[in-house]
């Protein structure tokens, strides 16, 4: 059973090339030419993407799991 705060929290499943844009405040699509996986100063991971609308960067945080797998498929920043 998944705890009843989660479910206050609504956050949509993001897809792959799907990011939330800060500046727009909604999800934008990034083209996958424009993603690359980057390395935090704290050891952790984000995906990079590019929201095309509004012309600024968007990130988000990856699984230790899917880094090395996103990494060959969009390279490193
Ligand atoms: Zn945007």
């Amino acid at each position: 059973m998944p705890t009843p705060r989660n479910r206050l929290r609504r956050s949509p499943k993001l897809r792959e090339d799907e990011f939330y844009c800060v500046a727009c405040r909604r999800r934008c699509k990034s083209k996958k030419e424009d993603m690359c996986v980057i390395s935090l100063t704290n050891g952790r991971h984000a995906l990079y993407g590019y929201c095309k609308p509004c012309d600024c960067d968007t990130y988000k945080f990856l699984k230790d799991k899917d880094v090395s797998r996103l990494t060959k498929k969009y390279g490193k920043c």
